[in-house]
């Protein structure tokens, strides 16, 4: 009997549990170790942090789930990976000991470790600013804001500053989402005119989004996320400063430097920033008690699979196949890391550093559809390793195809979105050299009340999905 233990279940784990679990839960015994007792489809915290959705619309509780699986669950953090012994130290929730858990095949699916403390003055827990990267946050953030406009229903005038808290952050698409989802409720409330909104981030041009932007044709004519989200920005009225890494936030400021290396700073009386990303804060320990992590992980602490790593970024766009395909780790190969845990090669945007040497940088994302399209991956070739003794299947960020719904307002009559298709996620220059790496035919940036739909369709079947009910296979990550 194989001994399959995941951590984390978020997008990647949790759909590689589902997999897993259908494939192999009678005979075999998976496992997954969660810090937390529920799934959280985290897309839909941008309407929680305006108020405009119940934190228990965006959750279930796995237990259920898994047992229909034939999962077992074990809710509690992993703080020790032994690759070298194969097993994982877990300190379950309630509990003072810690359990030890023996795997013949471990997929980290950690997810980011949100990384507040990497910006001083950032953060909900001690500094000054919202996030909603995490329910309990988006939660936090969602008070926050509707005291915002309690104050402004008084008279007072507000500006909001929405973006990216840290020169190398990502997800900015879900900042972006945000900030279009605080100027609709404050259209929506009549408030709009007592509010300042600002967009500050570390993208080198609006619409960068850290996959290096998006070309598209239209009625015969090129047209770049950049002059897209200008005018996105134009139609908001929202002032729009990019190539910005925060260095630190106090009270009243959010401190800056610009890609010239110029300082300053922005005033705000409300600001969601996204953080840097890290890799999971858990050690990795050797046979005799030795730190593993520069053979397992790389500085940030993401999890080194199956790329080539230290390629210069003009050579890294000129090699799609730097980019995992099996996302397996090198040195253990029972270690698999699919979604935000894996360390990607190096950045899909151009990366810049000012004339004082700080990179500012929008690192490379990994969305919740990627995500999960690699933990159905890595399910299906553990799956392979337990019946065969073998993988069969490969999939590359230069060939996956993502989509991205930015939504502007949730509602299915007035509401819009911001679609973003792009095919590959990462550009491939190989093959499609004459339209910046992307498929034109399959590439498309679209805003409109279709957005609106596909977006509400989207959490209400990705729920059903993760649920793991009638007809879950047939719909796609
Ligand atoms: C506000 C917001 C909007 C977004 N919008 C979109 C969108 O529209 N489209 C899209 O495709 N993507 C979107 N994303 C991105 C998407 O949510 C992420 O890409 C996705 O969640 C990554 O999946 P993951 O499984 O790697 O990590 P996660 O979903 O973060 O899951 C990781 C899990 O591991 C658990 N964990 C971590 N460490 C441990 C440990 N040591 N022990 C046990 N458990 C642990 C965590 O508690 C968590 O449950 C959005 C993200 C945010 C925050």
């Amino acid at each position: 009997m194989a001994k399959v233990v995941i951590i984390g279940a978020g997008f990647a784990g949790h759909t590689a549990a589902l997999y897993l679990g259908d494939a192999l839960g009678e005979d075999h015994e998976i496992t997954v170790v969660n810090k937390g007792t529920e799934f959280c489809y985290l897309p839909s915290l941008i309407w929680l942090g305006v108020g405009r959705m119940a934190p228990e619309k965006l959750v279930f509780p796995l237990a259920p789930v898994y047992e229909r699986f034939g999962v077992r669950f074990v809710q509690g953090q992993v703080t020790e990976i032994h690759p070298a012994d194969d097993y994982v130290v877990v300190r379950p929730v309630g509990e003072e000991a810690t359990r030890r858990l023996d795997y013949d095949h471990l997929i980290v699916a950690t997810g980011p470790h949100l990384d507040y403390a990497g910006t001083p003055g950032l953060g909900p827990d001690g500094g000054h600013t919202e996030s909603v990267c995490w329910i309990d946050h988006a939660t936090r953030c969602r008070d926050a804001y509707l005291e915002r406009v309690e104050r402004m229903e008084k008279g007072e005038r507000i500006r909001f500053v929405i973006g990216s808290g840290h020169p190398m952050a990502t997800c900015q698409g879900a900042a972006f989402e945000y900030l279009a989802n605080v100027h609709h409720d404050l259209l929506r409330r009549k408030l709009r005119d007592r509010a300042d909104l600002e967009w500050l981030s570390n993208e080198d041009a609006p619409g960068d989004f850290g996959v290096g932007g998006v070309q598209v044709k239209r009625r015969g004519r090129v047209v770049g996320s950049d002059t897209f989200m200008q005018a996105v920005f134009e139609d908001f009225g929202v002032t729009a400063r990019s190539g910005c890494g925060v260095l630190g936030v106090d009270e009243k400021r959010i401190h800056w430097e610009d890609l010239d290396g110029v300082e300053g700073d922005t005033r705000y009386d409300f600001a969601m920033l996204i953080p840097r990303f890290l890799g999971p804060r858990i050690r990795w320990v050797g046979k005799e008690g030795e730190d593993l992590a520069s053979r397992v992980v790389n500085p940030g602490g993401f999890v080194l699979v199956d790329a080539f790593y230290g390629l210069p970024y003009d050579r890294l766009v000129d090699t799609p196949e730097a980019w995992p395909a099996t996302y397996q780790s090198p040195n253990f190969r029972n270690v698999f890391a699919p979604g935000i845990a894996f360390a990607p090669p190096g950045p899909i945007s151009r990366p810049h550093v000012t004339p004082g040497g700080r990179q500012i940088t929008a690192t490379a994302p990994r969305t919740g559809m990627v995500s999960a399209t690699i933990g159905r991956l890595v399910a299906m070739n553990v799956i392979g390793l337990v019946r065969e003794g073998k993988m069969k299947h490969q999939a590359r960020m230069t060939e996956m195809f993502a989509a991205c719904v930015a939504s502007v307002s949730d509602s299915l009559w007035s509401g819009s979105a911001v679609s973003v298709v792009v095919m590959p996620v990462v550009p491939n220059h190989m093959r499609y050299p004459k339209s910046g790496g992307r498929d034109p035919l399959s590439t498309h940036l679209e805003s409109g009340l279709a957005g609106a739909w596909m977006k509400y369709t989207i959490h209400k079947t990705m729920l059903h999905k993760m649920k793991g009910r009638f007809g879950w296979k047939i719909i796609p990550e």
